[in-house]
């Protein structure tokens, strides 16, 4: 197809930047993202696409048809920001005390709007049918489940799906892939021990919530160090340990709470098993009652192979061979796992620090900011991948 996307990109520069910093100034936190998922409505709007608004709460989806037949891809973007002070002296700092895109997602939203913009004007020549979706609530709210189950991979019926966050545990210039699992699972429980309370100096005759938890607590990290392949990373983290009213007393209650992350499905379901069987087991054998709630939350961020290849070898021919890396895998969670559950597709990392610029701050960090030359670099490689796969 004959479009000079890096020409066409590259025309768009300054309004990359522009349209990110005024996302950037009116962050939104979980499904709260009306002011945000207004602008986008308004935007997509302005290029022609249909536009769908209130899908999941507070998400849009916007359709770009092309004018012959084809398949379906899925270009999906967050718009949610976080529950931090932001402490950049910028000119576009967050005009909402206490809310802050500190992870990205205004720079992901800018990108997501360039391709639909960039896209529309070649609608003619466009084979196929692109489903821009812009989702709330990533950060651990369950937007993307919320679309899901309201049906954003449905009419029309999605084939395929690509994501991308800007990254900054990887340099400007550097985009890194992975096929397979690339983020964690990232589930949570809650562990609740009823024992009986007696006088500390007699404790026969008490259940000893204090001693039966300490006994858990150790026994649970075996599942990870005795069940589990050295060679198959997962983590088991107790976060939280309350109980007990007095130094003298036998505490009848202990509330714990804890994370498990994973990045293999199997794992993924056989911990909970074990840790319940662990549970009992120490509960039973020290007569004391026991509450185990395990929620499952993001699910692994799994990569389809081929469809990672693709975007692969678009973003060399954008970045150069040498500035595509292999991504490590983490065990931060991505809520971008409910969409390649059900369809194959490619998320990746857009390196985004810049330390000479200052610009290296960690992801939730009150001054996390990133080079926003990166911004031109995701556009470029996102439409390139998907006209190439609708042209196949
Ligand atoms: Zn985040
Ligand atoms: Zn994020």
């Amino acid at each position: 197809m004959d479009i000079d996307v890096k020409t066409e990109v590259q025309q768009e520069k300054e309004e990359l930047i522009r349209v990110r910093r005024e996302l950037h100034r009116i962050p939104g936190i979980r499904f709260d993202v009306k002011e945000t998922s207004d602008y986008v409505t308004e935007k997509l709007r302005s290029f022609g696409l249909e536009v769908q608004t209130g899908v999941g709460k507070t998400g849009v989806v916007g359709l770009l048809r092309g004018k012959q037949a084809g398949k379906t891809i899925m270009y999906r973007s967050d718009m949610d920001a976080l529950p931090i002070k932001e402490q950049n002296e910028v000119d576009y700092v967050s005009q909402y005390e206490g809310k802050m895109h500190a992870c990205g997602h205004d720079g992901h939203i800018s990108i997501a709007l360039h391709i639909a913009k960039i896209l529309a004007r070649h609608r003619d020549k466009l084979k196929g049918t692109i489903k821009f979706v812009f989702q709330p609530a990533e950060e651990g709210a369950g937007g993307a489940e919320l679309m899901v189950s309201e049906g954003v991979l449905e009419n029309p019926t999605v084939d395929a799906a690509i994501g991308l966050h800007i990254w900054n545990y990887l340099p400007i210039g550097k985009v890194a892939f992975r096929p397979g699992p690339l983020m964690g699972s990232t589930d949570m429980f809650t562990v609740t021990v009823k024992g009986r309370s007696a006088h500390g100096a007699v404790p026969q005759g008490g259940i000893d919530s204090i001693l039966v938890s300490s006994h858990i607590v150790t026994a649970l990290q075996s599942i990870i160090s005795r069940e589990i392949s050295p060679l198959t990373p997962a983590v088991l983290t107790i976060g939280t340990i309350n109980g007990g009213d007095a130094f003298n007393i036998i505490s009848d209650k202990v509330e714990m709470s804890g994370t498990v992350r994973t990045l293999d499905p199997e794992i993924r379901k056989f911990i909970p098993k074990r840790m319940e069987d662990i549970i009992k087991g120490i509960c039973d054998g020290f007569r004391a009652d026991y509450e185990f709630n395990y929620m499952h939350r993001h699910p692994v961020v799994v990569n389809d192979e081929k469809m990672t290849t693709l975007v692969t070898d678009v973003a060399k021919e954008v970045v150069g061979e040498k500035n595509v890396v292999i991504a490590e895998q983490t065990m931060v969670g991505e809520d971008m796992s409910f969409y390649l559950q059900q369809v194959p597709g490619c998320f990746f990392f857009l390196g985004g620090a810049n330390k000479a610029k200052g610009l290296d701050y960690p992801h939730h960090n009150p001054r996390f900011n990133f080079d926003e030359s990166c911004l031109q670099t995701g556009t470029e490689i996102g439409i390139n991948a998907l006209l190439k796969y609708l042209s196949k």
